[in-house]
């Protein structure tokens, strides 16, 4: 039976163990109130919500999908109920500001919210997905009277929000969008362009839909300093209440690989009427608030489909008998077959999925911790330098971390052998569900350029310099103990992300696309050095607190291992691919390889 068990004990290890995330957030004047035994019981709850609520209801929307009908959009059985006791429990309102109505809690409490929403059922968690993104860049940039009019609404979840960015000729490249934004004598403007996938740009859980629309004023610049970001919602507000509806259709919905639960929508606006939030031509740094909140949310989605897909292999690989292991304990003797996990492919596979996924657990909660400081910290210092670490953190839990969903639910798969290929056993659905989140939200190789060339590159390796003079601080208190192995390991990697940063900055400015080929590279060696400082802390707690609960401290320490000589060896490879870039720049002026070879075959395939 595919099942979810909320993961409350690592969870609880995360935030209170390894992060102290209740002593970290009581210094923040909002939170001086939270405490373990708080965020906790919110936890509990959310586990329970998610578990006995959403789960339930995965395999039907995978199975039943969306309907359309006319302009209209029904959601799977179950999905609105489920919208609506979400809705009614205060969820969506959990770290919002309490002046609109919000329970003004951390967003690392949150985020542990959404991983288990993630882990439960993605295609419903798509739905209030992008709430907080929403409330977040209105909080930050709307005029008042957008803010008193609608934030209250997006902020209890009663009316949801959309991210409308995406035009059939304009998908990475948001420069190249065409919806225009016409200005009218009143202050709104009227909207008139086409857009794709939009994620529940029509549902039948909510009277109203706030959209956020990026559109064109006449006259804009072209490209993507000439992109402007709307309010446009779907019902007009009179008075207090809704008006009638504005001028914006749902054309139809995508029939697609996953996530069938989630109405991926095509939106018509014909003159339909909205409101600039922020500044005119300014909309795409308005937008990134929003998208920055998705992307750490997107990256979650990816621990979460990982960790069910752990969950389940494990449960599998403890039941099902085939074949002796080559190691037996004396009371298995006569049996004609072991369990699979007693062999050793087996136990490869999930070790390193768990790896992973206590590895991106500790780096998803850390940076929810990074984003809280940066909201509310005293001292403006303090909160400038959490962004810029946050900043650079983000594209790595959005790359690292989706990769890892659909790679971990493939491992997952493969424990299950054929029964995993079948799609009543429940996996092959996460396979197929988890693949999208290295599409959206900025490609997993758009997060790659955007960490080397805006990140490390654009500042001369400052904001990693800073990143990394405390994972150096863990290494020197790590050298002479017990944990000396691991830290000698990640010291290297510390020493070899630095040439390698200052070898690609130098060979840039001869070969600009230089950066861009090794980017993906990058990516992961700075998202291991993350991952491998997290666990050389973890390591840390577990020997400090092993007496406490010796088997979860020593499978932690195992855990740990495991990461350091398994996981972590992929660096070397990684290294070796950008030398051999690098080396490629040294044949006289020529750029780097790569680019001839494709020029090659474009000449001999025409
Ligand atoms: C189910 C689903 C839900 C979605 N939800 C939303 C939503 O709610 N709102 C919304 O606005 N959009 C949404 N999208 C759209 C999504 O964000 C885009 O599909 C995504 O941004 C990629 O754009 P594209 O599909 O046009 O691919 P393209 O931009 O055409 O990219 C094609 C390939 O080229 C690569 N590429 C492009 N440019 C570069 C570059 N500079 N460097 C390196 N590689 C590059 C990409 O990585 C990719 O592999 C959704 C899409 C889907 C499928």
């Amino acid at each position: 039976m595919f099942s979810y068990q909320p993961p409350l004990k690592d969870i609880r290890f995360v935030l209170t163990d390894l992060l102290d995330a209740s002593g970290r957030l009581s210094q923040l004047p909002p939170f001086s109130e939270v405490d373990d035994d708080l965020m906790m019981q919110v936890a509990e709850e959310a586990g329970r919500f998610a578990s006995e609520v959403l789960f339930p209801l995965n395999a039907v929307g995978d199975r039943e999908g969306c309907k359309y009908e006319n302009g209209k959009v029904k959601t799977p059985p179950g999905f609105a109920e489920a919208y609506r006791q979400f809705y009614e429990a205060g969820w969506p309102a959990l770290a919002c500001d309490p002046t609109y109505g919000g329970q003004g809690l951390p967003n690392t409490l949150n985020n542990v919210l959404y991983e288990m929403l993630s882990s439960s059922n993605h295609a419903w968690t798509m739905y209030p997905g992008l709430l907080h993104g929403a409330y977040a860049c209105l909080h930050k940039h709307a005029s008042d009277e957008l803010k008193q009019r609608y934030l209250p609404k997006v902020v209890s979840g009663e009316w949801l929000a959309t991210m409308c960015l995406t035009e059939s000729q304009a998908g990475s490249d948001l420069g190249l969008l065409r919806t225009r934004a016409t200005p009218q004598d009143d202050g709104s403007v009227r909207i008139s362009g086409s857009k794709i996938f939009i994620s529940g740009g029509e549902q039948d859980m909510t009277d109203n839909i706030v959209h956020l629309v990026l559109a064109r004023l006449p006259d804009a610049p072209a490209g993507s300093k000439g992109i402007s970001l709307f309010l446009v919602p779907k019902y007009l507000p009179e008075g207090e209440g809704l008006g009638k509806r504005n001028s914006i259709t749902c054309t139809g919905i995508e029939h697609k690989m996953g996530i069938h639960g989630s109405a991926t929508t095509s939106l018509q606006f014909d003159d339909a009427v909205g409101w600039m939030v922020g500044e005119p031509n300014r909309g795409l740094a308005a937008m990134f608030v929003m998208m920055n909140a998705a992307r750490l949310a997107v990256g979650i989605q990816g621990l979460g489909s990982a960790e069910t897909a752990y969950q389940n292999a494990l449960l599998y690989a403890q039941e099902r008998l085939q074949m002796r292991a080559a190691v037996r304990p004396p009371q298995r003797r006569s049996e004609p077959a072991d369990p699979i996990i007693m062999h050793p492919a087996m136990q490869r596979l999930l070790m390193t999925q768990r790896a992973y996924v206590e590895g991106f657990r500790m780096l998803a909660y850390y940076s929810s911790l990074a984003l809280d400081v940066s909201e509310h910290h005293p001292d403006p210092q303090v909160r400038a330098d959490k962004d810029a670490e946050l900043a650079l953190l983000t594209p790595i839990i959005k790359a690292m971390m989706t990769d890892q969903g659909f790679h971990g639910s493939s491992q997952a798969l493969q424990i299950y052998g054929g029964h995993g290929f079948i799609t009543e056993t429940g996996i092959e659905q996460y396979l197929r569900d988890s693949r999208i989140a290295m599409i959206y939200e900025g490609t997993n190789e758009i997060q790659a350029v955007d960490l080397l060339l805006r990140k490390i590159l654009s500042d001369g390796g400052k904001r990693l310099d800073q990143f990394l003079a405390q994972v150096q601080e863990t290494i020197d208190a790590e050298i002479n103990t017990e944990l000396r192995e691991p830290a000698e390991d990640l010291s290297t990697l510390v020493n070899n992300i630095r040439e390698r940063v200052a070898a690609i900055a130098q060979a840039a400015t001869s070969h600009p696309e230089l950066p861009h080929t090794v980017a993906p590279e990058m990516l992961r060696l700075v998202g291991h050095c993350s991952i491998a400082w997290l666990w050389l802390r973890a390591g840390r707690v577990a020997h400090s607190k092993i007496t406490d609960d010796p088997v979860f401290f020593q499978a932690k320490l195992g855990t740990c291992q495991y990461y350091f000589d398994f996981v972590l060896p992929e660096t070397s490879q990684l290294l070796q691919i950008i030398d051999n870039v690098l080396e490629s720049t040294n044949h006289k002026n020529q750029p780097p390889m790569l680019s001839d070879v494709m020029r090659q075959y474009a000449q001999t395939d025409s």
